[in-house]
């Protein structure tokens, strides 16, 4: 009965055209599903990828996959046409790795603003012949901004062009220390004047020690740090939507483990753009060679990247960008 009363409630404040960007917004989340991230991550974290180390062979494999995505979906780069590849010069990081690159996918919208959706496809390779597949770090966030980035595209050839344009970011060397995303950021395919907010994924397929009983949840981090309106926007997504248990544990600024610093997101964050990292926190597999993709709870990773679509959808289609504190 309470539940009644707060939907039709709910339904009664929220204007018509908000409803109708709702509905639109819902029906190409729609094409974000379980099965097709189960079948990808499975793929995307299988012992032929070798972990995806840096500029090694399983990561240009990785590589060619999500470019292959791009081209079998009729998704641009925004870098020339039919070639996504943003090769980082090996003097960028003293040559310590061979040569390696970011993977971009781009959906364009009406202005020349965008918002970055960005993961890492890298991992940790080959380490005393055992593979560390990092199906959750991060193949989950990898294969999350694919299904987003398809679900964009579907919209837009259904005539739903987005008013911002989506830049999907697959950047390289996270683990080497954030490599790929502190070059992009020095060396924007779009210049960081018109970006945005970044929202970054980094695993988002597990479900950690303090949520076992209720798993329906995702640590949020950053959100209110730059733009206390997007903070807002983006629990107004949740609400309207998938209604997950947003978990701000981790974004305390006492937190011991600086999260906030630790993954692609500060790249931008430290150029004043606004962020939100999404995470479902640290657990045994970590790191480990046993973080397969056997181990993921996809029904919860498809709910998750349908949230981090819907935030996307918003800040890509509302009026003004989220204003800075
Ligand atoms: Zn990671």
């Amino acid at each position: 009965m309470k539940y009644i009363w707060t939907v039709s409630l709910t339904l009664l404040l929220i204007p018509s055209v908000l409803i109708a960007q709702n509905a639109k917004a819902e029906k190409f989340a729609k094409s974000i599903t379980a099965d097709e991230l189960q079948e990808m991550v499975y793929t995307f974290a299988s012992d032929e990828f070798e972990g995806r180390n840096t500029g090694k062979k399983g990561q240009k494999k990785a590589a060619g996959y999500i470019a292959d995505f791009y081209r079998e979906n009729d998704i641009e780069s925004p870098i020339r046409k039919g070639d996504y590849f943003q090769e980082i010069p090996t003097e960028f990081y003293k040559d310590k790795y061979p040569p390696t690159e970011n993977v971009l996918g781009f959906i364009p919208g009406k202005t020349n603003e965008v918002i970055v959706l960005s993961a890492h496809y890298d991992h940790l390779g080959i380490k005393d012949g055992k593979i560390f597949n990092g199906a959750d770090d991060d193949g989950s966030g990898s294969m999350a901004i694919l299904e987003i980035a398809e679900a964009f595209k579907k919209a837009a050839d259904a005539g739903h062009q987005p008013k911002r344009g989506i830049l999907i970011l697959h950047v390289t060397a996270e683990e080497k220390g954030l490599i790929g995303s502190d070059y992009y950021s020095k060396n924007p395919v779009i210049p960081l004047a018109q970006t945005v907010t970044n929202l970054n994924i980094d695993m988002i397929g597990r479900v950690d020690k303090r949520h076992q009983d209720n798993p329906n949840y995702i640590y949020l981090i950053g959100s209110d740090r730059l733009s206390t309106e997007l903070h807002k926007i983006s629990e107004r997504a949740n609400q309207e939507t998938v209604d997950l248990e947003l978990d701000y544990k981790y974004n305390a600024k006492s937190d011991p483990n600086r999260f906030y610093y630790r993954s692609d997101h500060y790249n931008f964050a430290k150029h004043d753009i606004p962020v939100i990292f999404y995470f479902n926190g640290t657990h045994a597999d970590y790191h480990k060679p046993t973080d397969t993709a056997d181990k993921l709870n996809y029904e919860l990773l498809e709910k998750r990247t349908r949230l981090i679509f819907h935030t996307a959808w918003k800040l890509a289609n509302r009026e003004k960008k989220p204003a800075l504190d």
